[in-house]
């Protein structure tokens, strides 16, 4: 009991404490924060659908059909046409032969890797692959190697120093702290000459890159070489889910041994109805997509010239380093005074040393919002010395 508490006060000094800051509105671009209007950034929500009004119908029409809970486990009495359908979807969408639907995508990274490997294993894992990644390794029991960040130099090294008889290359497609996009091409380069396993997280790709926003591995044209495309439906799809796609015989191993698929209930069909009904918008709306990159691309150049240093993405998490953790959290607060949102991420999700502000833009905003956000950050990402004037 000692040893928590002296662990908790010792976050508390180094500006690593984390809270909640409580929403009582929508999803969307101006939300309402403990009584205030506030400009949103850093919501995974990046097309805007949380609050699109064909999915709440969506959701509505669901319940009034099947009710709210689902009452059990996929395997048991949980599984609804509803989950069918989604996964028939889910397959086509990202030209895999089947999917299966899990209640999260951190479940499904879990349940996923624990039930493909064991001890015999070695993992080949990027440094800044996502936490719930590390603990489906670590829970596997797996040889876990992690290598330096999309450095493919370093991951052949270390897959000619490491290979043992299974292994697996695993990474984010999309990396959620920092917005840059894994060298697929090059990743199953290695994996075909080695004869590895790959499997890719696409939370953050999907909706956001490729054709029909499909993730990823459309945007790389790789679907057919990636054996495990793994991902969320709670982020640009705007539900809450997660998913793994792929051969059959993989996707009916899956089915029966991954735990955290097998010994939890399934999700409502109201958010299945959800899911369901947000890809086939996603699918055709490139609008959408188009818009939120050209805004991405716009509102990062303008970070750039007024100093602040931003890392150059193709995607619209644009991450502001800051370096020092209290710094971070200074800048995140004077933000929110003016009325303006945006998480301060510090370690442990991210090295130490490399705090930011993760800005995330969503397909809702408009340049008069960011305009705003512009000019209050430069004002105090002066006066805090994170940039010149
Ligand atoms: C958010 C996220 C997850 C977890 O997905 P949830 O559906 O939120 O549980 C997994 N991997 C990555 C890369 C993520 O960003």
């Amino acid at each position: 009991m000692k040893n928590i508490l002296k662990k908790l006060s010792l976050i508390k000094e180094n500006g690593l404490y984390r809270d909640f800051k409580y929403l009582s509105s929508e999803q969307s671009p101006k939300v309402e924060i403990e009584g205030r209007e506030t400009i949103l950034l850093g919501s995974n929500n990046y097309l805007g659908l949380c609050s699109d009004v064909r999915l709440k119908e969506a959701a509505i029409n669901a319940v009034k059909k099947y009710g709210v809970g689902s009452g059990g486990s996929r395997l048991t009495t949980g599984s609804y046409d509803l989950h069918k359908k989604l996964e028939e979807k889910i397959a086509d969408f990202k030209g895999t032969e089947t999917c299966l639907v899990f209640n999260t995508g951190y479940m499904a990274n879990v349940g996923i890797i624990s039930a493909l490997c064991d001890r015999k294993w070695v993992i080949f894992c990027d440094k800044y692959n996502h936490a719930s990644i590390i603990d489906g390794c670590l829970l596997s029991g797996a040889r876990l190697v992690r290598y330096k960040h999309c450095d493919m130099d370093d991951l052949e090294r270390k897959i000619h120093k490491y290979k043992g008889s299974n292994n697996l290359i695993v990474t984010d497609g999309v990396f959620s702290m920092d917005g840059d996009v894994a060298p697929l091409p090059d990743i199953v380069k290695l994996a075909k000459e080695h004869g590895i396993i790959t499997m890719v997280d696409d939370a953050h790709g999907v909706g956001v890159l490729g054709e029909n926003g499909s993730g990823t591995m459309s945007y790389f044209k790789v679907n057919g070489d990636i054996d495990i495309q793994m991902g969320t439906l709670s982020k640009a799809i705007a539900s809450v889910g997660g998913y793994v796609a792929g051969r059959k015989d993989i996707i009916d191993y899956f089915k029966n041994f991954s735990r955290s698929f097998i010994f939890s209930t399934a999700l409502p069909p109201s958010s299945i109805a959800v899911s369901l009904k947000s890809i086939e918008i996603i699918e055709n709306d490139k609008d959408r997509r188009k818009y939120l990159i050209e805004l991405s691309n716009w509102f990062k150049k303008e970070l750039q010239k007024a100093g602040f240093n931003i890392t150059n993405t193709i995607t619209p998490i644009i991450p502001i380093i800051i370096g020092n953790a209290k710094k971070t959290v200074e800048l995140s607060e004077s933000l929110l005074e003016e009325g303006i949102y945006v998480p301060a991420i510090r370690p442990p999700t991210v090295p130490k040393g490399t705090s930011r502000l993760r800005i995330s833009l969503m397909a809702t905003h408009t340049y008069d919002d960011l305009e705003y956000v512009l000019k209050i950050l430069t004002f105090h990402g002066k006066r805090l010395r994170i940039i010149e004037g």
